[in-house]
């Protein structure tokens, strides 16, 4: 076990590429470097409220102690780190926004875990970078616990995402104009420590090729392919590389997908190179099912990230990446190829998921009208996703649409029409037709689709519920839902499986939030 504030750091990015050791915080254009030296402006108490021990434990980190607090409030920088901002560019809700760059994320270096691992340590809202642009640098508790509790929560679901390791609240107050309305107010200030292999993004790669700094962009290609793709080698590992971003970006899609999680901001500087979820800001898990629901205000009225498109999105996403690395390659057909690839990549990836939330032995040729149906009896219903999911598990063979209605009834919103009615019911009946052919047994089938669908999300209200109560100084529940996350599947936490109440309707941070705060 190793301390923070003890511990040797690598700089391998940092002494690898150019970049700006200035020290200026100046906001400005930095055109040649791939990033900008940042010390962290000091904060005036940092108190820590929230540390991952799973994780520290998977690193080797010991816990805290002051200096470690220091740390991670941005107080104390021991010798062996270089704190940075990286620079990257971006095409934000479909336009290209040029250089973005880590406003208000200052990574410390690169932490060499006994486990063999190596993981990027970074602070978010530690001060401003010279990529800050016309803002502070810093974060709310608000959106500091949203950030620490959901990219745990995603870990535990078993979605590829970047980690939290610490979450300290700075002493410090922040104005903020939550919904961009001329209401600014003071809030808490906070620093989340995020972990992940790295924090690379599409956006490092179009900000060197928008440039034309065609060498830095193969020596960063070359150096994300050895470090984070080591398998992949020979005068093919670019396209290889590509191939395998598509993959896993589609791996990381359909399991938003099948947990209901709407990311809220899917510019191509929240795309990760790793296929991590990255960036937590106004996301949400659906609670009734609506593929045109988007949380971010920001996205409408155009719903250009929505949860049913998400995987348009990623497609569009990776269009910028292939361009971006285009330069790379003599010949673009292989690019393109693998870039249409994606389309069929995710159909089969989707089918068989679907095929694992209702409990199907396999994926046949004449189940993708069932699993359609499936999804469409959602969309016509819009039942809670995550209710509906648990009553199919256990669902008895239904007779009659009175029956039909009385099973799922705990996961309505609101009763549905007769014609949705009737479209979920004969629906069903063709699911409970095709189990009868099912080759697992029904208590294998049962676990298949309890390790596919959530009992436990963290719903936006409750965490509207816990940041009220962290803005007061109680952490009651804020523990509560750090337990529950960890154990998404099981029923142990079962106070928490219920519809969203109806004051959460409309209000806002409970189901609707804006872009970046
Ligand atoms: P996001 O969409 O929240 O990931 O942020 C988009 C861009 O805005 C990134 O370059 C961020 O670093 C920057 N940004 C967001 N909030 C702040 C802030 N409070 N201060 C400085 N930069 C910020
Ligand atoms: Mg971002």
């Amino acid at each position: 076990m190793d301390n923070l504030s003890t511990k040797t750091f690598n700089n391998d990015f940092v002494s690898t590429f150019d970049g700006d050791q200035t020290g200026n915080l100046q906001p400005r254009q930095t055109p040649g470097v791939l990033y900008s030296k940042a010390i962290p402006t000091p904060v005036h108490r940092p108190q820590l409220l929230a540390w991952s021990d799973e994780l520290a434990e998977e690193m080797g980190i010991a816990q805290p102690d002051q200096q470690d607090i220091n740390i991670l409030g941005g107080n104390l920088v021991t010798p062996t780190m270089y704190p940075y901002a990286a620079c990257y560019a971006g095409h934000q809700f479909g336009n290209w926004a040029g250089q973005l760059g880590d406003g208000r994320a200052i990574s410390l270096g690169e932490w060499p875990a006994a486990n063999g691992k190596t993981y990027e340590l970074q602070l978010k809202g530690a001060g401003p970078t010279p990529y800050s642009r016309r803002g502070d640098g810093r974060a709310v508790l608000r959106s500091s616990i949203r950030e620490y509790l959901m990219s745990e929560a995603m870990y535990h679901l078993g979605i590829p995402t970047t980690r939290a390791l610490g979450l300290v609240a700075t002493g410090d107050q922040v104005m903020r104009d939550m919904f961009y309305d001329g209401r600014a107010a003071y809030e808490q200030g906070a620093i989340v420590m995020r972990v992940a292999p790295s924090f690379l993004r599409f956006g490092n790669f179009e900000m060197l090729a928008a440039r034309q700094e065609i060498a830095q962009l193969k020596k960063l290609t070359d150096w994300t392919i050895d470090r984070f793709y080591p398998h992949l080698s020979g005068e093919n590992k670019i396209i290889n590389w590509f191939k395998e971003v598509v993959e896993r970006t589609a791996t990381m899609i359909i399991g938003w997908l099948r947990v209901g999680f709407v990311h809220g901001v899917m510019n191509t500087d929240n795309m990760s190179i790793l296929g991590l979820t990255i960036d937590y800001g106004p996301y949400s898990f659906l609670d009734d099912y609506d593929p045109n629901f988007t949380p971010n205000t920001t996205d409408l009225p155009g719903r250009r990230y929505a949860f049913g498109r998400q995987h348009t999105i990623a497609y569009w996403n990776l269009s910028c990446l292939a361009s971006a690395i285009a330069p790379l390659f003599e010949n673009t057909d292989e690019l393109v190829n693998a870039l249409e690839d994606f389309k069929d990549i995710y159909q089969a990836k989707y089918f068989a998921i679907m095929a694992d939330k209702i409990g199907l032995d396999e994926l046949k040729e004449e189940d993708k009208k069932l699993a359609d149906d499936m999804e469409k009896s959602l969309s016509l219903i819009k039942p809670d996703m995550t209710i509906f999911y648990q009553l199919l598990i256990d669902l008895p063979l239904i007779e009659n649409k009175e029956e039909l209605a009385n099973w799922f009834n705990p996961s309505f919103y609101r009763a549905p029409d007769k014609e949705s009615l009737e479209f979920l019911f004969v629906t069903i009946q063709a699911y409970q037709e095709r189990m009868k052919d099912n080759q697992i047994t029904a208590e294998a089938a049962k676990t298949k689709m309890r390790a596919n669908n959530p009992r436990f999300i963290l719903r936006n209200y409750l965490l509207h519920q816990a940041i009220q109560e962290m803005e007061k100084g109680q952490n009651g529940l804020f523990l509560k839902l750090q337990e529950a996350m960890k154990a998404p599947y099981s029923n142990i936490h079962d106070e928490f499986f219920a519809l969203r109440p109806d004051w959460a309707n409309d209000q806002p941070g409970s189901s609707t939030l804006s872009c970046s705060s």
